[in-house]
């Protein structure tokens, strides 16, 4: 018996003792997990390439991370060939066995919990507490779906007459290719990872090119779990070199992906192909971008109101794709939350991640900030800039997180995914309007509404058209079995990870009829 699931509880860091114990594991990483090289890994051997790709950390652009081989398509293929022969004997291992290489895998993360999440601060400049939350939600993946896996073993109930016994059963389906993006560089790959793995299907991680490192670490984690050779496979390796060959692969059965709208398209469209050799439809789970709202009604807490934009908007310096990038808000309340907005935003540090102080840290690489530097600028085309609007990418790449008021919601600082820490301010009239505006982009993945009017909440329920909806808080921190996570329309499949129906979409379902 499993006790019943619980989410990893956060680290409290005003705790004078968990400061010292996560400044000693920034040290550990600093010594010991800096700078290390990693193979690829395939059929459980390790393959070293000449070329190689390097991860720096973004707030002190010369310090390596660590360092990976890049895999060619010649070898992505091999990785996929090796899942396919591994799927013919680990789609009959037990599902109890594999849950408890999951429960076994969230103890050893768990054992080094801040050394994983030091490495995150690192990799990915995560503010501590960021950086804690993709920790907690990484275990929170492995011990939610060990669990439902074990249940789902079941099977579910259906009728039998007589003379008759009737099964629902779950069966494996075959090559998972798992695509994950860098924001939750911990939670995402880890979930998107061991999904497929519990379901009784094999693996082929590639991981972001920004983030290759935690991922390395984790595919060790899951070898010492006991997830035997073949069964994972770790190539590294450039989205646009190497992702047709294993989307397009005829052994490949599942595309798990998290990324951008245009390459989560692209990869649906690909799957679509039927190969010569394939003999099965490609499944595609694709969870793609967001530009989230929150609603601010006239009656609505304007403390609550202005916190929980604050929160939307600049936690992990608005690179989620859960990020609440727009606020609309009643005419009523408008200049006052705005104006709170402004002053919580200004009170808090923009810097070295490592500093328990900070706030927020830099944004992911270069490429990102010459993006969201560009929206900027549009911005102020577009907006009154009333906080914020300036960068630095001489150390690291950090920008200061940026307000823009009366934005019309037409305007690409209101419609276009940015994801970076810049926030657009709409006046509306009424909640009939609000909720035009809340829905009047491509995306549906979460948003806020912050009232008190249980009317407009009711109506919010069925009128805000986004796969999260969230009330008098902010849209962001979805937790594993709470708040089962996905998005309509552009923002993907709407596979809801950490929810109930999410391991089924790994699985084949079989309907067994006995006659006696
Ligand atoms: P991205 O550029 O789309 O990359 C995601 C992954 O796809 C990376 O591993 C990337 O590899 C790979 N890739 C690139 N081109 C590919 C191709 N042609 N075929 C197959 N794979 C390819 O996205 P990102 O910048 O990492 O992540 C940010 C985006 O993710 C945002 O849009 C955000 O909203 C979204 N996101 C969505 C969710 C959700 O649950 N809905 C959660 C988190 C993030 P390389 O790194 O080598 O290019």
């Amino acid at each position: 018996m499993t006790t019943p699931y619980r989410h990893e509880p956060f680290t409290d860091f005003s705790v004078k003792e968990n400061q010292a114990a996560f400044e000693k594991a920034l040290k550990t990483v600093n010594k010991e997990w800096l700078g290390k090289e990693y193979p690829l890994v395939i059929n459980g051997e390790r393959i070293t390439t000449e070329d190689k790709i390097v991860s720096y950390n973004p707030a002190k652009k010369d310090e390596v991370v660590g360092t990976v081989s890049k895999a060619t398509k010649e070898l992505a293929e091999k990785a996929v060939n090796a899942a396919a022969e591994a799927f013919k004997t680990w789609r009959y291992t037990s599902p109890e066995g594999r849950a408890n290489i999951l429960f076994r895998a969230a103890a050893i993360v768990r054992r080094q919990k801040h050394e994983f999440s030091a490495l995150l601060v690192k990799e990915a400049g995560k503010p501590w507490k960021e950086a804690d939350a993709d920790t907690a939600e990484a275990i929170d993946f492995m011990e939610y779906y060990a669990r439902q896996m074990i249940d789902m073993a079941k099977g579910k109930p259906i009728e039998s007459r007589d003379g008759e016994y009737n099964q629902y059963i779950y069966t494996p389906t075959g090559v998972t290719v798992s695509i994950p993006p860098w924001n939750f560089l911990f939670a995402i790959m880890a979930g998107i990872t061991v999904a497929p793995l519990v379901t009784g299907n094999t693996v082929v991680l590639k991981p972001a090119s920004a983030t290759p490192v935690i991922a390395a670490r984790f595919v060790e984690v899951l070898e010492e779990a006991g997830v035997p050779n073949g069964v994972i496979n770790f190539v590294p390796g450039s989205g646009a070199e190497v992702g047709d060959t294993l989307v397009d692969h005829p052994e490949t059965s599942i595309i798990t992906f998290t990324g951008s709208r245009e390459v989560g398209t692209r990869i649906f469209q690909r799957a679509a192909v039927v190969q010569p050799g394939q003999q099965h439809l490609k499944q595609v789970i694709a969870e793609m971008g967001g530009k989230d709202t929150v609603v601010v009604d006239k009656d609505g807490d304007v403390e609550l109101a202005a916190q929980s934009i604050f929160a939307s908007a600049f936690g992990f310096a608005g690179q989620k794709c859960s990020a609440g990038s727009r606020a609309v808000v009643h005419a009523d309340v408008y200049d006052e939350v705005l104006n709170r907005v402004i002053e919580i935003t200004e009170a808090q540090t923009t810097g070295n991640p490592e500093k328990h102080s900070t706030y927020m840290g830099p944004v992911i690489d270069a490429a990102s900030y010459e993006k969201i530097m560009g929206y900027i600028e549009i911005g102020k085309e577009e907006g009154r800039l009333v906080s914020g609007g300036t960068g630095d990418d001489s150390k690291g790449f950090f920008i200061q997180p940026t307000i823009f008021a009366d934005a019309d919601p037409q305007s690409r600082i209101m419609q276009e995914e940015i994801f970076g820490p810049v926030l657009a301010f709409s006046k509306v009239s009424s909640f009939d309007e609000a909720l035009e505006v809340a829905n009047n982009t491509e995306y549906g993945l979460t948003g806020a509404v912050i009232t008190n009017n249980r009317a407009h909440i009711d109506r919010a329920k069925h009128e805000f058209h986004v796969g999260n909806l969230y009330f008098n808080r902010n849209c962001t921190g979805a937790i594993v079995g709470y708040h089962p996570f996905g998005g309509f329309k552009m923002s993907g499949t709407d596979s809801k990870a950490g929810g109930p129906d999410y391991l089924a979409l790994h699985m084949n379902a079989k309907t067994v009829s006995e006659t006696y």
